[in-house]
């Protein structure tokens, strides 16, 4: 340092023109190895506007080449880049240009860069130090319209480094400034810009509802359906049922400005629910940029809370909904959303008697299962159906289970696992159904309150048409008065309903729910208790249980707090095996029908003791139908084996009457067996003698 400065000094003293001495300082930075590569001009504005406007600064930068020309390189060795016209230099990513640049410069082929300000090469440190690093490792120098420079050297370096700073450190002014600006005028909610279709500007800027009458009617239509409906795809489905168009207003092209009316899309839905502005509310920095980890200037945009926005003014303007009843579908848009990616078998408890309904999961494909009834004899039995694949691409059932045996072992699991535990359980169901009675009485509340709001509606409309106009009011009256009687109806519901839940849940029942602490097997096991309610109970204990049928069923149950338990359950034997007669009861019947009739084996059978395969006491009637189906030889069959006669036999073998045949059975002259449940009855072949005796007759 101490030798350079006196040297620098006394340069300046001898050759007292500047220029002179820059000139020798560039000939000595430019060697023979330099010229012999090329001279790389890089132009590049940052926008197309400059490009268009800011002709000056673009021939200044393509006036470099002279520069280069007066250093010693040929003309055919200067290589000019203009295509990252229109790029910003803030990042190289996307900028062609500066990366063909840097891979010149990196394989060693360039003598020389020039730019207008050589910082403008890279608005970016890191970019700017690593062309640096590249060029100093390549010995290219680097030129600018102050001066030439060499990054090998440490000084160049130093002012090369700082210069790149500077000119970031200059980018981010600009962008603060013009940002700030932004910012602040959005806080005051005056940065104006696009507004949704359904709202437009008023006369003096503020915001208004569109007056386009048919456009402001289909999007409360359309927000009155999702309240109804709770569900963007339905409030799709009633749109496209009914052919209701909705609008959009066209924001290019020749018909800027109109509205265009088109079939409603989900997304569209969605987007309106989600819109403030549709709820009055003004706000601005809803989403941020982030950038990638590869500089890619497409960045991740992440939706924030309305806490997080940079402005948020709610009320700020009119609005269709408002900003209570905007949360509210956000949220159960959220709902539906995690309903439909994690927990889709977690379908709210139902009234029907199936234990697992919607805790039941298939295992062996780990889908939700659902529940198929069928009716038996006026029961009816679950059956746990895995059907995703049935219903979404039309293959077989994964496995369907039968769902009794195993509701019934997990009535007993329940049983058995749950005394420990009973206090925390028995207040965690309190909790529930006190909170989930509040809710019910809201809804309910709702509709009484709506079905006025609607009888109000119509009253003024009956009061508000001319008296004159006879067929509209009375139109208009019929209305109205189907509208009281739907108040009517409802308000007689709400009370029942009311009366009911007292009744359900009066002081007696909280101390019976309180009991449940105690007693939950007594609870449990209270046949009035409601399926729905009993379900409730099951999920506050389990979390799933999976089912899988192989040759017998595993259930395998995990509880809340993660204790698992497996189960194994025979399969059940089909229905019409479980319904047979049991086969002791078959074999009494066979020995008892060659020696009794119908009448004198069911009293038998009902003295014994024994029932039928469904647990009846016998009747003639199931003792036919018995033999019948388990293939028995009827009692006709077995007496006319034994050679008895008849009735027309008899007639013929003894030719008399009718009528003298049944009196000599009921004397007992000839012996007659009834053959069935009915009267037909069959008889022992009488011998001639006796035929000669009862005749009087010799044959
Ligand atoms: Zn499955």
């Amino acid at each position: 340092m101490n030798n350079e400065t006196p040297q620098k000094v006394q340069a300046e003293h001898l050759n007292r023109n500047a220029l002179l001495y820059v000139n020798r300082e560039a000939a000595q930075k430019v060697q023979v190895e330099h010229l012999h590569r090329e001279a790389f001009l890089y132009v590049r504005q940052s926008t197309m506007r400059q490009v268009r406007e800011n002709v000056e600064s673009t021939q200044r930068q393509y006036g470099l080449k002279d520069r280069a020309l007066a250093l010693g390189w040929p003309v055919e060795q200067i290589v000019v880049i203009d295509c990252d016209q229109g790029q910003s230099g803030s990042s190289a990513v996307e900028r062609e240009g500066f990366q063909k640049l840097v891979a010149e410069v990196s394989m060693n082929r360039a003598g020389i860069v020039m730019g207008l300000e050589v910082s403008r090469l890279a608005r970016n440190s890191s970019d700017w130090h690593r062309l640096l690093e590249l060029c100093a490792l390549t010995h290219t120098l680097l030129l600018d319209e102050d001066g030439l420079y060499d990054p090998a050297n440490f000084n160049d370096r130093l002012l090369l480094g700082l210069k790149g700073t500077m000119s970031e450190v200059e980018l981010h002014q600009i962008r603060a400034r013009l940002r700030g600006g932004i910012l602040q005028k959005a806080r005051r909610g005056e940065l104006g810009g696009r507004l949704p279709t359904g709202l437009v500007y008023g006369l003096h800027g503020q915001v208004e509802l569109d007056p386009d009458r048919q456009v402001q009617e289909s999007f409360r239509y359309l927000l009155q359906t999702f309240r109804r409906t709770g569900s963007a795809l339905a409030v799709v489905k009633v749109f496209n049922q009914e052919s209701l168009k909705f609008p959009r207003r066209v924001w290019g092209g020749s018909e800027k400005g109109e509205i265009i009316w088109g079939k409603l899309a989900y997304h569209r839905v969605t987007w309106v629910l989600s819109c403030p502005r549709y709820a009055g509310a003004y706000s601005f920095g809803r989403t941020r940029w982030h950038k990638l980890p590869n500089g890619l200037v497409k960045a991740t945009k992440k939706k924030l809370a309305p806490e997080e926005w940079y402005a948020f003014i709610p009320n700020a303007h009119a609005g269709y909904i408002s900003w209570e009843e905007y949360q509210e579908n956000q949220k159960k848009l959220h709902e539906n959303a995690t309903q439909y990616r994690c927990q889709r078998h977690r379908t709210p408890p139902r009234e029907g008697p199936a234990l697992l309904q919607g805790l039941a999961i298939c295992g062996s494909c780990g889908r939700g299962m659902q529940v198929q009834y069928h009716e038996r004899r006026g029961h009816l039995y679950p059956d746990y159906v895995c059907g995703a694949n049935a219903s979404r691409y039309g293959e077989k059932q994964c496995q369907r289970i039968p769902g009794r045996d195993i509701d019934r072992a997990l009535d007993e699991l329940l049983l058995e696992t749950v005394n420990p535990l009973n206090l925390e359980v028995a207040l965690a169901i309190q909790r529930e159904m006190e909170t989930r009675l509040e809710e019910v009485d809201r809804l309910r509340r709702q509709v009484v309150q709506r079905a006025r709001q609607e009888a109000d509606l119509a009253r003024r409309r009956y009061l508000q048409v001319d008296p004159d106009n006879r067929l509209v009011a009375d139109q208009l009256e019929a209305d109205w008065n189907s509208k009281l009687q739907a108040l009517y109806s409802a308000q007689q519901e709400y009370e029942k309903q009311k009366q009911n839940e007292q009744k359900v849940f009066g002081a007696q029942q909280r101390e019976k729910i309180l009991a449940l602490a105690a007693d939950f097997p007594k609870v449990w096991n209270d046949p009035n208790l409601p399926h729905r309610e009993r379900k409730r109970i099951a999920r506050l204990l389990l979390e799933d249980v999976t089912l899988q049928k192989e040759g017998k069923i595993i259930v395998q149950v995990r509880f809340k707090g993660g204790s698992l338990r497996t189960l194994e359950l025979p399969l059940p034997l089909p229905f019409c095996v479980l319904s047979r007669t049991r086969p002791e009861v078959v074999e009494a019947i066979d020995a008892l029908l060659g020696e009794h009739d119908y009448q004198e084996i069911v009293d038998i059978l009902n003295a014994r003791g024994l029932r039928s395969g469904d647990g009846h006491r016998f009747n003639v009637n199931i003792l036919g139908e018995i033999s019948n189906k388990s293939g028995l030889k009827s009692r006709r069959q077995r007496l006319r084996e034994k050679g008895m006669l008849t009735f027309k036999e008899m007639l013929r073998k003894l030719r008399v009457t009718g009528v003298k045949i049944a009196q000599w059975r009921r004397d007992g002259r000839i012996i007659g067996q009834r053959s069935n449940y009915r009267t037909e009855y069959l008889y022992v072949e009488p011998t001639p003698e006796q035929i000669a005796v009862l005749t009087g007759r010799n044959q």
